[in-house]
């Protein structure tokens, strides 16, 4: 009561010492009454600077405060009554923060501090100040940026900087699953819904999906994506022939607002609830020969520097694919037979061993047949070393046809061929070894004008037959070898094997 009553004197009686006091505070002091059921609310007392900042008398708000509540933006309303009816329950401090409308029609940060009293009638009067924190929010606001920004680019550089590591220490045969790994990690990185890769036909004509990541609860499309003809889609076609030539990406931010004449690009993307992609083309030894893109389902913004990121995953991707082709040729080059495109000795070992290792180990049945051509030095005198090594590329292609991919098939020397036939019984590899020497009599082996007739002997060893004595490579070649020998003694154009003589 004595408080009230000094209050009241000090509002009263030095007016024009506290209006001074008012205009040389930064923020608006203020004095805000709501009556007990509070339906009515006035500012006995408001600064000046209302006035200049909101454009409001602060006569207007003596006899109702609406007028400065109209300012507080429609998001904020509802909280700032909120915060005026908690403290006016509890008596504690009303302090909260909302957006106000400036006389030039813009919403700034302000933050109320006011104590609050009861008074007899049950009304409430607060007697405070707010301020502008404007500078404040935007300070948090550009802090927070650029703690996001510093967080993602970071996050980018050690991803980049793992991924490059996976794929320096790319062992042979493992490329595969680091571009998976790839993909998984930057799709979930720039949070899309779709990563992938795809690889185009020489030509340019054909396009086909090679590895793609999907976030869970996303349909693979990959199934879908085989040597797809790129000229049914023209304007995708004008994109590819950017992508090649100018190295430009491709960017659709929405789907919905592809030009007229990508509607066919449009109704499938639409299709597949593509919103948005983004294609870096993927170049190996400076020929564009595929991109790499992500999709998103939901509409999106990206980030303006999101193509360079982009741009360094496809050099990452187009280094280790180079990289890989290289390889590729080279060890080509090191396992096979340049005439005849067949595997070599050097090939063929290591896979014997690994052949007999399983057969030990599971029991799996293998057998090797060895192949000699006949009276191949009387075919070299005829028709010469050139028609020589012709008839040793027919016969090659003769071995690969009659063979499966999980077979061994390789060069062992001059006219000497090895085939290794995996998972058979000792029966089939006869009647398969048998077929190959009936292809032999039914081919026509011609060289400038001369039919060559051809023959060939073959002598087979089954690893069921090392019983009693350790198997290896060397050992199932000799006992082949040996065979060979006896198919020779016999008359050539015949197999051995371990139930005998078989002619064709
Ligand atoms: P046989 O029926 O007993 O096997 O008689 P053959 O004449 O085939 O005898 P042999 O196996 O001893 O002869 C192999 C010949 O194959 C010797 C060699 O001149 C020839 N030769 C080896 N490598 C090549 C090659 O790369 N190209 C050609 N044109 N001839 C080769
Ligand atoms: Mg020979
Ligand atoms: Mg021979």
């Amino acid at each position: 009561m004595a408080t009230r009553s000094n209050q009241g004197q000090q509002i009263a009686m030095p007016a024009r010492f506290f209006q001074k006091l008012a205009s040389g505070v930064p923020g608006v002091l203020f004095i805000y009454w709501v009556s007990s059921d509070g339906n009515a609310h006035r500012c006995p007392f408001i600064s000046e600077q209302v006035q200049a900042l909101f454009g409001i008398d602060p006569a207007d708000l003596s006899d109702n405060a609406d007028p400065i509540f109209a300012m507080i933006h429609p998001d904020d309303v509802d909280a700032v009554m909120e915060s005026i009816r908690a403290s006016a329950d509890t008596l504690r401090t009303w302090s909260y923060r909302a957006r106000l409308k400036l006389q030039n029609g813009d919403y700034e940060w302000f933050e109320v501090n006011a104590e609050p009293e009861r008074q007899l009638d049950g009304s409430t009067l607060w007697y405070g100040q707010f301020h502008n924190i404007q500078h404040y929010k935007n300070l948090e606001q550009s802090l927070r940026e650029s703690e996001a920004e510093f967080s993602f680019q970071a996050g980018f550089q050690r991803l980049i900087a793992r991924l490059s590591t996976e794929f320096i220490n790319l062992g042979f045969g493992t490329i595969d699953q680091c571009i998976d790994e790839l993909l998984k990690s930057i799709g979930e990185f720039f949070r899309v819904d779709r990563a992938y890769l795809y690889s185009f036909s020489d030509d340019y004509g054909f396009m086909t999906n090679t590895h793609e990541w999907c976030r869970e609860g996303v349909p693979a499309l990959i199934d879908t994506q085989h040597q797809v003809l790129i000229e049914d889609f023209r304007w995708w076609q004008e994109q590819i022939e950017g992508m090649v030539s100018g190295s430009r990406v491709v960017f659709i931010e929405d789907v919905d607002r592809l030009p007229q004449d990508a509607a066919r690009e449009r109704a499938l993307l639409q299709e597949h609830g593509v919103s948005s992609m983004f294609c870096v083309p993927i170049r190996v030894r400076g020929k564009v020969t595929g991109f790499f893109g992500v999709d998103s389902l939901r509409r999106r913004t990206w980030r303006l520097d999101q193509a360079d990121l982009l741009i360094i995953v496809s050099g990452l991707l187009s280094g280790a694919l180079e990289r890989h082709r290289l390889e590729e040729e080279l060890l080509n080059q090191s396992i096979r037979d340049p005439l005849t495109g067949l595997h070599n000795r050097r090939y063929l070992m290591p896979r014997l061993d690994e052949m007999l290792g399983r057969s030990n180990r599971r029991g799996e049945r293998f057998a090797l047949a060895m192949f000699d051509i006949d009276h191949f030095k009387s075919i070299n005198d005829s028709i010469g070393h050139l028609g020589g090594d012709y008839i040793l590329q027919r016969f090659a292609d003769i071995l690969v046809r009659q063979t499966r991919s999980m077979d061994v098939v390789a060069r062992f020397g001059g006219e000497e061929f090895i085939v290794v036939f995996s998972a058979v019984e000792h029966g089939d590899v006869r009647q398969l070894v048998q077929r190959i020497l009936e292809s032999v009599h039914d081919e026509a082996f011609v060289f400038g004008d001369e039919d060559i007739p051809l023959t060939v002997s073959a002598g087979v060893a089954g690893i069921e037959e090392f019983v009693d004595r350790p198997a290896t490579p060397d050992a199932l070649i000799a006992g082949a070898d040996y065979r060979l020998y006896l198919a020779k003694q016999a008359g050539r154009d015949c197999l051995v094997d371990a139930s005998g003589t078989l002619r064709i």
